[in-house]
C-alpha cells in the first residue's frame, strides 16, 4: 500500500446524520472505503438540530469549544461535536460543528414546510466552510487532502488560497472539490461577498464572481487544485453543454485537464437483497422466487392486487425537474393503457405531487403514490417491483438504478450521465441490464416502457437473463475508492 494519507472530508449532508439526496449516501460509503483502504479519514458536518444528541451519542469536544469564526462583521462561535460512523472494521470520525443560530432549524437548507430556502444560507455556509479550517487548526490533526463537497464547502479551497495561504498548519494540504450537481451552485447577490472575509479582489470573474453574484460553487471550480465529479459522461456533458453545465461550461472546459470522473459505487452492507433488514424476504439471483414475495408485500402496501403477469414499475425520487418527471405525466395515460402498475415514492415541487396525486386518483387501482422520505419503504420498492423508472433530464451519477440492478430491478432509463454509464440496453448482445431512451422526449419514454413490457410480458427468458445481468454487475466502492487515493497520491506528489 501507498503511504497512508490523512483526509478531511467535509459535507453538509452525511448518512445517517443528514440527507436530501446521494450527496449523503456518497460521503458516508466513500469515507468508509478510503478507510478501508487503510488511510485515516475524518469528515465534518453542519450540526443540524435534528440530529439527535440521543441516537447519535453526539458528545462536546471540550477544546473544541467556543471557536470564534468571523462571519460578516460579527464573530460567530463553533462548537464541535463528535460522533462516528462504522463500517465493518472501523470507526470513522464525524465532527459536527455546532451553531444554533445558524443550524438550530428544522431543514438543511429550506423550510420544509413552505420549501423556500433560508434567506441566510450565504452566511450558514461562509461559517461552515471557515468553521472547517478554524476547527482543524485547533484540532492540531493536519490533512494531507481536503475533500470538498458541493458548493456549500465551495469556499474551502478559496480561504485557503488567500486567508490561509501563508498559514504554515495548511502549507502542503492539497484540496479535491466534488461536484455532486452542477445545477446547485450557492449563487447569491454580490452583497453577500463581503460576509466571507475573502479579500476583495477576488470578486472578478477570475475569482469568486460568475454573472455578478457570489457563486460558491464557481469559486471551488476555480481554486480546488483537482476537480471530480460522479460519472465519466457527466464530466464530458458539463463541459460540452452550457446547460448542464449550467453556465459554467467553459470554466470547467478550461480546468478540463484537472477534471475526473469517478462513478459512485453504492453501499452492499445497505443494498443488497440478501442481507436486506427492511424487505419483506431476502434473496439473490440463486432464489428469484422470493422477489415474487416482496412484489406481494409492495402491491399490498399501496392497495393494489397481486398479478404475477403484470409487471410493477417503481420509481424513488426527489420530485423535481431534473429527474423528468414531467415525461411521465405526460405520457401517464398512454402507459397505464398497459398491463402495468406504478408505485411511486418521492417528495419535492408541490406541483409535481399534485399532479400526481389527481392521476393517483385517476388510475388508482394500478398506481400508488406516496410524499415524503421513507427509507423503508425505498428499500421494499426496490425488492418488489419488476421494473424501475428513471427519465431523468440530466443525471450526474444515479444511485438507485444501480440499486435496481443489484435487487433484480430493470431499469428503464434516460441515456445521460451516470445513467448512461450504468445501464446497458438489452440490445447489447447477451449483455444488457435495462432499457434506454436517448431524447427528452415522453414519447421515447414511452417506447422504451413498450419494450420494457413486451419483454417482461412475452420473452421471460430474456428478462431472466436482464436481472441477472444486473445483479452480478459489481458497483462496489472499492473500485472507486481506489481511483480517489490515486488521485490523491498524484496530487500530492507535485
Ligand atoms: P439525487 O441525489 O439527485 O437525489 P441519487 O439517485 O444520486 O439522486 O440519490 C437519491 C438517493 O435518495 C437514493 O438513495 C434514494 O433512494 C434516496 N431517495 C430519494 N427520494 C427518496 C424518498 N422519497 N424516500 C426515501 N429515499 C429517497
Amino acid at each position: 500500500m501507498s503511504k497512508p494519507y490523512n483526509i478531511l472530508f467535509a459535507s453538509s449532508e452525511v448518512e445517517p446524520f443528514a440527507k436530501t439526496g446521494g450527496l449523503a449516501d456518497v460521503c458516508s460509503t466513500l469515507p468508509k472505503a478510503i478507510k478501508e483502504l487503510g488511510h485515516e479519514i475524518r469528515i465534518m458536518m453542519p450540526r443540524y438540530r435534528f440530529i439527535s444528541e440521543r441516537k447519535f451519542r453526539l458528545h462536546d469536544i471540550i477544546r473544541l469549544k467556543e471557536i470564534p469564526i468571523p462571519v460578516n462583521t460579527a464573530e460567530k462561535t463553533a462548537n464541535v461535536k463528535s460522533s462516528f460512523i462504522t463500517n465493518l472494521k472501523d470507526k470513522i470520525q464525524v465532527y459536527f460543528l455546532d451553531n444554533e443560530s445558524y443550524f438550530g432549524r428544522e431543514g438543511l437548507y429550506q423550510n420544509p414546510k413552505a420549501k423556500e430556502d433560508y434567506k441566510d444560507n450565504d452566511e450558514r455556509f461562509i461559517f461552515f466552510c471557515r468553521g472547517v479550517l478554524e476547527t482543524l487548526k485547533r484540532l492540531g490533526w493536519q490533512p494531507d487532502i481536503i475533500h470538498c463537497n458541493d458548493w456549500q464547502t465551495g469556499l474551502i479551497p478559496a480561504y485557503l488560497k488567500t486567508l490561509y495561504k501563508d498559514d504554515p498548519f495548511f502549507k502542503d494540504v492539497k484540496t479535491v472539490f466534488t461536484i455532486h450537481n452542477m445545477a446547485y451552485q450557492g449563487a447569491f447577490p454580490a452583497e453577500s461577498f463581503h460576509k466571507s472575509g475573502l479579500p476583495q479582489e477576488t470578486f472578478t470573474p477570475d475569482g469568486v464572481e460568475a454573472y455578478g453574484k457570489f457563486n460558491f460553487l464557481k469559486t471551488a471550480l476555480y481554486y480546488s487544485d483537482v476537480i471530480t465529479t460522479v460519472s465519466e459522461k457527466y464530466a464530458e456533458e458539463i463541459c460540452a453543454s452550457e446547460e448542464l453545465g449550467s453556465g459554467l461550461s467553459g470554466l470547467l472546459a478550461h480546468r478540463k485537464k484537472d477534471l475526473y470522473g469517478i462513478l459512485n459505487g453504492i453501499d452492499y452492507t445497505v443494498w443488497d437483497p440478501a442481507s436486506d433488514q427492511h424487505i419483506y424476504r431476502k434473496y439473490d439471483s440463486k432464489s428469484l422466487e422470493a422477489k415474487a414475495d416482496n412484489k406481494r408485500a409492495l402491491v399490498a402496501k399501496f392497495n393494489l392486487a397481486y398479478n404475477e403477469s403484470t409487471p410493477v414499475i417503481g420509481a424513488i425520487s426527489r420530485l423535481v425537474d431534473q429527474k423528468g418527471f414531467e415525461l411521465v405525466l405526460d405520457m401517464l395515460d398512454e402507459m397505464m393503457k398497459l398491463d402495468v402498475q406504478l408505485v411511486l415514492l418521492g417528495s419535492g415541487d408541490k406541483n409535481l405531487e399534485k399532479k400526481f396525486e389527481t392521476a393517483q386518483k385517476k388510475f388508482g387501482d394500478r398506481m400508488g403514490v406516496v410524499f415524503g422520505l421513507d427509507e423503508e419503504l425505498a428499500h421494499l420498492i426496490e425488492a418488489g417491483s419488476d421494473m424501475f423508472l428513471m427519465p431523468s433530464k440530466y443525471e450526474p451519477c444515479g444511485l438507485n438504478q444501480m440499486y435496481s440492478m443489484r435487487y433484480g430491478t430493470v431499469p428503464i432509463v434516460r441515456a445521460t450521465g451516470g445513467l448512461d454509464d450504468t445501464v446497458e440496453d438489452i440490445s447489447t448482445n447477451g449483455k444488457g441490464t435495462g432499457f434506454k431512451f436517448v431524447k427528452y422526449d415522453s414519447k421515447e419514454l414511452l417506447k422504451a416502457v413498450q419494450r420494457a413490457v413486451k419483454t417482461f410480458q412475452q420473452q421471460p427468458e430474456d428478462w431472466k437473463k436482464l436481472m441477472r445481468n444486473g445483479m452480478m454487475k459489481d458497483f462496489s466502492w472499492e473500485h472507486s475508492a481506489k481511483k480517489y487515493v490515486n488521485l490523491y497520491k498524484e496530487l500530492l506528489r507535485h
